[in-house]
């Protein structure tokens, strides 16, 4: 038969996940000679054979990739033909290549988990084990490029069986880095929170009896620690809340399959999806009634946040425990994830009855994602595990690489080089010190494993935030600040490749403006090099600051006052512990206007009529009321309130003094609080909507795109979707999160397109 050549090219997820091993494999077994190399953008294949031969090849390789890979696009053209004996895996060289060799972590695969549950199988009940497909990747990598010696794997010296399957190129393990088995690899421990070893003949069964018996655990995961206690067990659950400082705020169960999250939430074909991936984020989703699960996982939360078993050791122990565990993170509120063996011996001792420890270090820390199924599709809550140091890809491409330091809640920093955008993983509320110096700590390892030196350095405009002193403190030369919710919708207009102009909706909670004051409200009309403030919300005065966040009321106070110019006297005692006295206080600090900023932000509204609705004066943690709030709403109600968009002001003003009217009538006339909710969420659509319409009337048709924290509602997110998608082409972040955590890149973005201006 004759022999032809064909030059194949594969793009998408297809690096570091056995994507070459396994081609080698295909061809081997097909007959087909050549080689495969990775490059910038994914494999390229030179593949000599008969035709037929060829077709089978790549029929294959489009039809049944391996798991964990993605195929975005394959093209082939024809070649010189090359008589070659054999098929070659070419190593990487190229500075380009090295930049995208390290993977995400990846879930373990479902033929890892046969072997851990066969007990003929020399991994059986290893809690380690992984292969080409699965494993941990970022998390133990100490250098590029990816490999054995550079990763905390370097000093375990495989065994002679384990060595046989990493050097043979047909084997599921071949350049495995952390390949591993109980002869040659990590080993585990139970100990006591005084550091005890715990005398038992396998510590997962000794973890998971003492979870049966209502112990907390600290678990050494994949990149970090987590607690774990019984899911179902009131009193534990109830414990671990006062030993993390966490009142009320959901904690995330992990279970051991799909199966056992179908008993827990009612699931949609799309969250389906997401937790059985490689990447095995958190998602939450509507917890079905009368559970097993403790009401003190998630007490009086609208939805539970469900993770599927993602190592061997989860694995494992979740077949031993066999029920749902909570999985939260191993830190107290506020602090850094713990990830070193000592150090969480030492801060997470108080919390802990036992530690369940290994040595395999984790390099560095990679919190669980988190997603949330929105407009048939995922929103990222929290980019972190399983995406992490994965890029995004953007247009256009960055000129010289950036890199954005991101806000201050759910911070993420952000590198931006060629066509890349490369989110670095959640690092949390920047602040204090010791978050700080993990985030400092997380930018320079993914500055050096991405071998950049960065020429533009974005930042917030708030003078105040850590990021922005981190940012002012490098030596680069060029520094951008940019505008909060410029940032949030320009990262919509990366994600989407958006040239600009679009008109935008960032609303969230708060954001430094151009003009020193808190927006949150916004109507852009922007430019990825600037933007112009269209409309916004009619501001509210924060009485005491910030104290009025974590205290509604004193946000809803506000709103009566701005609406009937003063609290109507059947309000007054809606708010259960709120005196009469601290009611005046409240009044005089906004009517004064001394020690109560105005702020523009849309999430206040959320906040400060939920309180007045529900009767509730304390936010436990950010976003509870606007979250229950969106969950008691009844969307069969399509009625709506009334509202003003003031065009004579500039920006204009949407005025919702109205509503605040009509709510108060609805409260008196005894309007079940859901059916409230659901008027709520229809004028806020129906205003933004409304509001848009009027920019593109002034300013032409665009695009729309919609980001910044309320759009992890989605009531708010698929209203305005549907109210606009007839006549807009509208879009949501999808690939970074429209909160904060999503901000770096468009920070990055904005940075970049100033810079060429200049
Ligand atoms: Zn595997
Ligand atoms: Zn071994
Ligand atoms: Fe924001």
């Amino acid at each position: 038969m004759i022999t032809i050549g064909r030059r194949i090219e594969v793009r998408g997820i297809v690096q570091g996940v056995g994507f070459r091993p396994w081609i080698y494999k295909l061809a081997h077994e097909g007959g087909v000679t050549g080689r495969v190399r990775n490059d910038a953008g994914g494999v390229i294949i030179d593949a000599f054979g008969s035709e037929p031969a060829l077709e089978g090849f790549a029929r294959t390789l489009i039809e049944a990739p391996p798991p964990a890979a993605e195929i975005a696009d394959v093209r082939w053209r024809d070649i010189p033909p090359e008589l070659l004996d054999t098929f070659t895996i070419a190593s990487s060289a190229s500075s380009e290549e090295l930049r995208v060799s390290i993977p995400p972590d990846l879930a373990t695969c479902s033929e890892c988990l046969a072997e851990i549950f066969d007990p003929a199988d020399r991994r059986y009940r290893y809690p380690f084990t992984n292969c080409t497909h699965c494993g941990p990747r970022f998390t133990i990598a100490t250098g590029v490029p990816y490999d054995r010696a550079a990763t905390t794997m370097t000093r375990f010296t495989m065994c002679e069986a384990c060595q046989r399957e990493y050097d043979d190129p047909l084997n599921r393990r071949f350049h495995a880095q952390p390949n591993a088995c109980p002869v040659c690899g990590p080993q585990l421990t139970l100990v006591t929170r005084h550091g005890r070893v715990v005398e038992c003949e396998d510590p997962i069964d000794g973890a998971a009896a003492a979870i049966g018996q209502g112990a907390i655990i600290a678990i050494k995961g994949l990149g970090g620690f987590h607690l774990a206690c019984a899911a179902t067990d009131d009193a534990t659950v109830n414990r671990l809340r006062q030993l993390k400082r966490r009142d009320e705020k959901p904690f995330a169960v992990m279970v051991a399959d799909l199966r056992a999250a179908e008993r827990l939430a009612i699931l949609t074909d799309e969250e389906r999806a997401l937790l059985t991936s490689a990447i095995r984020p958190i998602v939450l989703a509507r917890p079905r009634p009368h559970s097993w699960l403790s009401q003190m996982v998630a007490p009086d939360a609208p939805l539970v946040g469900l993770m599927l078993a993602y190592t061997p050791l989860h694995h494992l122990l979740l077949r031993d425990i066999s029920e749902p565990v909570v999985m939260t993170s191993g830190n107290v509120s506020d602090e850094p994830l713990a990830y070193r063996n000592d150090d969480a011996m030492t801060r997470l001792a108080s919390m802990a009855d036992y530690f369940l420890l290994h040595d395999r270090d984790i390099e560095a820390f990679c919190d669980d994602s988190v997603t949330r199924v929105i407009a048939g599709a995922p929103v990222l809550l929290r980019r972190s595990r399983g995406y992490v140091p994965r890029p995004v890809r953007i247009l256009p491409p960055f000129a010289q690489p950036v890199l954005a330091a991101g806000a201050l809640l759910k911070n993420t920093f952000c590198i931006g080089l060629g066509d890349c955008a490369y989110p670095g993983p959640h690092i949390g509320d920047l602040e204090n010190v010791a978050v700080y110096d993990a985030y400092v700590a997380a930018t320079e390892r993914l500055t050096r494993f991405l071998r950049i030196e960065p020429r533009v350095i974005a930042h917030d405009l708030h003078p105040d935030y850590l990021s922005t002193r981190y940012a002012l403190s490098r030596p680069e030369p060029l520094k951008i600040g940019v505008q909060h919710h410029h940032a949030h919708i320009a990262s919509v207009m990366a994600e989407h490749a958006l040239k600009g102009p679009v008109i935008g909706v960032a609303y969230d909670g708060s954001g430094y403006g151009t003009d020193g004051s808190a927006w949150g409200g916004e109507i852009l009309l922007a430019h990825l090099d600037r933007f112009e403030r269209i409309a916004t919300l009619r501001p509210i005065r924060l009485a005491g600051g910030d104290a009025a966040i974590r205290e509604p009321w004193r946000v809803a106070v506000a709103l009566l006052l701005d609406a009937f110019g003063e609290v109507p006297a059947s309000l007054g005692a809606r708010f259960g512990g709120v005196t009469r006295q601290q009611i005046a206080a409240v009044t005089q600090l906004v009517e004064s206007g001394s020690h109560a900023p105005a702020a523009h932000g849309a999430g206040r509204y959320f906040d400060g009529i939920a309180a007045l609705v529900l009767g509730r004066a304390r936010s436990a943690f950010e976003g509870q009321l606007a979250l229950a709030w969106n969950g008691v709403a009844d969307p069969r109600d399509t009625g709506g309130y009334p509202f003003v968009i003031d065009h004579s002001s500039k920006p204009w003003s949407i005025d919702l003094r109205l509503m605040v009217i009509a709510i108060v009538e609805d409260i008196t006339a005894g309007l079940h609080a859901s059916r409230i909710a659901a008027r709520f969420h229809n004028t806020l659509v129906e205003a933004a909507a409304l509001a848009v319409e009027s920019a593109a009337s002034a300013h032409g048709d665009r695009p729309v795109a919609l980001s910044g924290g309320c759009f992890q509602n989605p009531l708010l997110a698929e209203g305005l979707i549907a109210r606009l998608s007839p006549r807009f082409d509208v879009h949501l972040n999808r690939r970074v999160p429209p909160g904060d955590g999503g901000i770096a890149l468009g920070q990055a973005v904005v940075a970049a397109a100033v810079a060429k201006g200049m």
